[in-house]
């Protein structure tokens, strides 16, 4: 399936010069959608997951149907302030702005193959605290899946020496 179709692209959103891909668009077609997870599901088929771990709020909607679709759990990262139990946070910069974010100090045990899910990998600043995050807890991170990777943004570099999987790249 060529996802690319799927995926509709907003000139100048959130700001000017951004071309912002939505994927919105993907989303709402049910087979479309599952071929999707299918597909990454496919991608880290070699690898060995004890949970995907993903960033508010699109992490979620590739993340949480990747760990249903390999059988293991899902561990949300999530802005600053958000959940309810004891926390680390760690700050980042965002393409557009900056931001914060958090994970459950109990959610990752030491030791545990954490595979990270996000829809879009842009210049990496959201992958790679959320790779701090992790490994603050003692968790191994296997893998990285996106739906999307902006390839001109060299994101992978933020990442290095994690295996990149991703769907459709611009
Ligand atoms: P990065 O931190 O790699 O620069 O940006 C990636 C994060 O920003 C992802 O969590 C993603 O959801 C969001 N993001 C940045 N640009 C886009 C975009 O063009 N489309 C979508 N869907 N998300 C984006």
């Amino acid at each position: 399936m060529d996802f690319k179709e799927y995926i509709r692209v907003i000139p100048d959103y959130p700001q000017p010069g951004i071309r912002f891909k939505d994927i919105t668009t993907l989303l709402k077609d049910g087979p479309a959608y599952r071929a999707a997870i299918e597909a990454l599901k496919e991608k880290v088929a070699g690898l060995e997951i004890d949970l995907v771990a993903g960033p508010e709020a699109r992490g979620f909607v590739v993340g949480a149907p990747l760990a249903i679709a390999l059988g293991v759990g899902f561990v949300p990262i999530r802005k600053s302030g958000k959940l309810p139990s004891e926390t680390i946070e760690a700050s980042y910069d965002l393409e557009y702005g900056k931001d914060k974010l958090a994970i459950h100090t109990d959610s990752i045990k030491p030791g545990q193959k954490v595979l990270i899910a996000d829809d879009l990998l842009a210049t990496g600043g959201t992958i790679a605290t959320t790779v701090n995050l992790i490994r603050q807890l003692g968790g191994e991170i296997v893998g990285a899946a996106f739906l999307i990777e902006l390839g001109y943004l060299d994101g992978r570099d933020k990442i290095q020496g994690i295996e990149v999987s991703s769907l459709v790249t611009y």
